[in-house]
């Protein structure tokens, strides 16, 4: 299924993703990366779908989604790759902007040099670039990119893309411990970030399972202090997404129990949603009774609603 979702989404709201690279078509192999080791390294864009068939398969969603009185906030290209690596994209973001849902694009960044990809990017409403460090060793360490990738032409292309791209523009950067978290490496980002200027900057870090065993998630402390120093260098707002999500968007699955506690680990939910998603599946409030008497979910008040959030104690 290229056309999936709509999945709620910490930072789109309700995110009907597009996956439009196969599993797994990169031009990094990053340490931390959920789909495991790239087997398909590369850095020449081609056709992977025809844009028809990702038409054709969004305007069924939104059919789907109209007869349910549903709504999509974005499209976002959050796919099993890089998204850029499709040389339709930009044909694709076209299409699909006769459905009037803003499209965002989650990219590594790796081809943003390119003409052709500032191109087709600038078209999207919303975009995130990664920068996982600004030093070349780090950035080989972490990211493993393609031979043949220059790590300054990249920066100087998501410094260019900056400049000129009117949507809004955020940064991810995600920490390893002991491989990017520590101060050299964080001032450095910071840094890039002061000249980037992005609306925002989140920084990540891994969840389970990363394509290496060995990749470890800084600690608290460390992912304060980083937050810290982002923001204070750059000026740039900084936001932690510490939770197990994947990419882009909270996958529901079957089991409700996974998606209530994965989605209240990174953020409150409200009642209205978590009634919504038990509707959905025909089961009544037995479930989330069962978690607050556990003392795994915590129910509270906010401004007269009702929330509820992961105890963290109990992580
Ligand atoms: S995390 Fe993203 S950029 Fe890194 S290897 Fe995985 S798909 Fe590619």
């Amino acid at each position: 299924m290229i056309v999936y979702g709509p999945v709620p989404s910490r930072r789109l709201g309700q995110s009907i993703g597009i996956n439009n690279i196969p599993p797994k078509s990169c031009s990094y192999s990053c340490i931390y990366c959920q789909l495991g080791r790239t087997n398909r390294m590369q850095v020449n864009r081609h056709e992977f779908y025809k844009p028809e068939e990702i038409f054709h398969e969004a305007k069924l969603k939104i059919k789907q989604l109209n007869n349910k009185n549903e709504y999509a906030d974005y499209f976002s290209f959050v796919p099993d790759g890089e998204p850029t690596l499709d040389i339709n994209l930009g044909t694709e973001i076209d299409m699909l902007k006769c459905f009037d849902i803003k499209i965002a694009v989650i990219t590594n960044a790796s081809l943003i040099w390119m003409d052709d990809v500032k191109e087709d990017l600038m078209k999207a409403d919303w975009i995130s670039v990664s920068i996982d460090a600004v030093d070349e060793d780090t950035w080989r360490k972490i990211d493993r990119p393609h031979r043949s990738l220059k790590h300054q032409d990249i920066l100087n292309g998501i410094v260019e893309f900056s400049k000129v791209y009117k949507g809004t523009l955020v940064t991810e950067t995600m920490l390893v411990d002991g491989i990017n978290d520590h101060e050299a490496c964080i001032k450095g980002i910071a840094e890039q970030l002061a000249v980037i200027l992005p609306k925002k900057a989140y920084l990540l870090v891994p969840t389970r399972p990363p394509a290496e065993n060995n990749v470890k998630r800084p600690s608290k402390d460390s992912l304060i202090n980083a937050a810290e120093m982002v923001h204070s260098i750059s000026g740039v707002d900084v936001e932690c997404i510490t939770g197990d999500e994947k990419e882009e968007g909270f996958f529901f699955s079957e089991d409700i129990v996974n998606d209530i506690l994965s989605i209240t680990s990174v953020h409150p939910i409200r009642e209205e949603i978590v009634n919504e998603m038990l509707k959905k599946r025909n089961l009544d409030n037995t479930v989330i009774d069962n978690l607050i008497k556990q003392d795994i979910i915590i129910e509270y008040l906010h401004e007269g609603k009702k929330f509820y959030r992961r105890n963290i104690n109990d992580i």
